[in-house]
């Protein structure tokens, strides 16, 4: 062969393979780690010829998998945390802690968040520091049960008191063959427990969840192993909770022909915000058009889709184009007017009248129509609850009187502005009102002085008219920052779910500041209360990651927006118009 037809050749496999192949999980992986991994389950069982020749399985397990080794009492995943990982036990063991759950301050959390009383909120006003970022020892101290737990060279976090701990809890043993944490990486939901090594030698697989879904699309046993975990311990809790469903006895035939009747769909790229600052770096983050297609206005859809995680966009042709009607996220129901039209006037085509589409990543569930008629009782799907739906609603009477009103905006282009900022992420996003907003900076400089000298936000972001969305965290319902923590630092705050940092255990490695889509976490260097460095053993000033907390420790809530003389700001749901809507009525 010629070297010209070698180099085409080449071209043309580097041309076909993944993007991520270029950047493998682990570059250590030799032909020797990829034959042995080829002599074990599942992969020894998995026929390679299912696989293309774009991606087979020796290259998926070269570039999406590590092998890690772990030490006795070292954690693998903690319960809470967000992750794009799944395991596979290659030997050893591990525990998965069942109950009780553990101590916080053992995963590198804060110890449960306090208010702040009326004494400490006074003093607050009086003891700031002349210097931003002063911090006094306590505020840096690790709690002594997570002291000396973190390995600064790899990062590796330790439960101290690990054989204590165990004896102490109810837990679960996997061995050699088991694999972990599959749902959670799949799905985009929170691990439900804390999973640590526990014995020597123990060595794991890592697979990026990428390279678990390639394995799942062409090992059939794979899937319907995955599937079947998956339908047994997560859908069929989600389903229990919709209003559809909730007649339904958990433990009936009917309840589990309904989970089994159920088909699982995933659209859309698990790594959206990271292609989301690409494009908002570029300027212009209209996203519409790489959003995946799910349904077709006008085209055939015999059922409703349920988002179980992500968002999805539901539009309508509007002129020679389409406007966007609503947003729908975890929970939310797609196609249900449909499905009651269809069943009123079952001469019709069973068409949808909307397009939706997954924007960034959404995971979700259909469920056909002829399912629905078999385990929903039919006062539900008539057409009284088809007025409720949300993509049928009329306009009320106060809805159409507001849009008479100037301050408010037309809905949809409300809609437009959120959907392609990607702020219907977030649950506590602050907005201001730049027509009453007097730029005095009361807002900035309260939450200064109730964070050590430096505000947790930039007045400044992308505008709607006279609406501003300040850079401030936004308290995601998908919050990416999370994913990747290697100590639990950043976490969702056990009681109102609010995103928070823990600085004690926070190394400063900048993980979660570069994850966030929104750029709202800051890496600061912390000073004493004098106005020194703090520095570590290397005499390097200590970097932390800092953000908007929302005061989660004044008891009187956001000081930011308690502070607008001219109530121009506001802490809004944006994925529900209508708080917002609300808000710039009232005034
Ligand atoms: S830091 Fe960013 S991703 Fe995390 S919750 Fe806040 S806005 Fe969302
Ligand atoms: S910088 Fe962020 S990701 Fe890194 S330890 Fe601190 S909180 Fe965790
Ligand atoms: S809620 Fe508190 S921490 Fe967040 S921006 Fe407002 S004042 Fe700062």
């Amino acid at each position: 062969m010629a070297a010209s037809d070698i180099s085409l050749a080449e071209l043309t496999r580097k041309a076909a393979k993944p993007d991520r192949w270029d950047d493998p999980m682990d570059p250590n992986m030799t032909d020797a780690d990829v034959e042995g991994l080829m002599a074990v389950e599942p992969f020894c069982v998995m026929d390679e010829k299912a696989f293309p020749s774009s991606m087979p399985l020796r290259e998926i397990l070269r570039a999406d998998t590590a092998i890690r080794s772990y030490q006795p009492g070292e954690i693998v995943v903690r319960r809470g945390d967000y992750g794009t990982s799944a395991y596979l036990v290659l030997g050893g063991e591990v525990e998965v802690i069942l109950k009780p759950h553990l101590d916080p301050r053992l995963l590198g959390r804060a110890a449960t968040e306090k208010k702040k009383g009326f004494v400490s909120r006074l003093a607050q006003l009086w003891s700031n520091n002349p210097e931003p970022e002063g911090w006094d020892e306590a505020s840096l101290r690790v709690s002594d049960d997570f002291k000396n737990s973190v390995n600064s060279e790899d990062n590796s976090v330790f439960l101290q008191d690990f054989p204590r701990v165990i004896s102490t809890t109810e837990t679960a043993k996997l061995h050699e063959g088991q694999m972990f944490g599959e749902i959670s990486a799949l799905s985009r939901m929170p691990r439900t427990a804390t999973v640590v090594a526990s014995a020597q030698g123990t060595r794991l697989l890592e697979f990026s969840w990428q390279g678990l879904r390639d394995l799942m699309r062409y090992d059939v046993a794979l899937k319907g192993q995955i599937d079947s975990n998956y339908r047994k311990y997560s859908l069929s809790s989600f389903l229990a909770k919709l209003p559809l469903f909730s007649h339904m006895e958990v433990n009936s035939p009917q309840f589990h022909a309904l989970c089994n009747e159920a088909q699982l769909e995933t659209f859309g790229d698990y790594g959206w915000s990271g292609e989301y600052k690409k494009l908002a770096a570029g300027g212009d983050p209209d996203t519409k058009a790489t959003e995946p297609l799910v349904v077709k206005e006008g085209e055939y859809c015999n059922g409703i889709h349920l988002v179980r995680a992500g968002f999805c966009r539901v539009s309508q042709k509007y002129g020679g184009g389409e406007r966007t009607l609503k947003y729908i996220g975890a929970g939310q129901v797609f196609g249900f007017d449909d499905v009651v039209r269809q069943r009123v006037n079952p001469e019709q085509d069973a068409v949808s009248l909307f397009t939706l589409r997954a924007m960034g990543y959404a995971d979700l569930i259909f469920i056909p129509t002829a399912t629905l008629v078999r385990y929903v009782p039919s006062h539900l799907l008539d057409a009284d609850h088809a007025a409720v739906d949300p993509q049928g609603k009329k306009p009320s009477k106060k809805a159409r009187a507001r849009q008479g009103d100037e301050r408010i905006h037309p809905p949809t282009k409300l809609m437009e502005f959120v959907a392609e900022q990607r702020f219907f992420n977030g649950t506590q996003s602050m907005v201001i009102d730049m027509d009453l907003c007097t730029r005095c900076d009361d807002c900035v400089r309260a939450c200064a002085s109730t964070h050590d000298g430096n505000p947790r936000f930039l007045r400044h972001g992308p505008m709607m008219d006279n609406l501003m969305v300040a850079n401030a965290c936004m308290h995601c319902v998908d919050p990416v920052c999370m994913i990747g923590c290697p100590t639990g630092a950043i976490h969702r705050s056990s009681h109102g779910g609010e995103v928070v940092i823990n600085p004690a255990s926070c190394i400063g490695c900048t993980i979660c500041a570069n994850n966030c889509p929104y750029d709202a976490i800051r890496m600061v260097e912390v000073r004493t209360k004098k106005g020194h460095f703090w520095v570590d053993e290397q005499q390097k000033p200590l970097l932390k990651a800092t953000k908007c907390d929302l005061c989660i420790e004044q008891a009187s809530g956001p000081a930011c927006q308690n502070a607008c003389p001219h109530d121009a700001l506001t802490r809004s749901d944006l994925s529900q118009e209508n708080s917002l809507i609300q808000w710039l009525k009232k005034r």
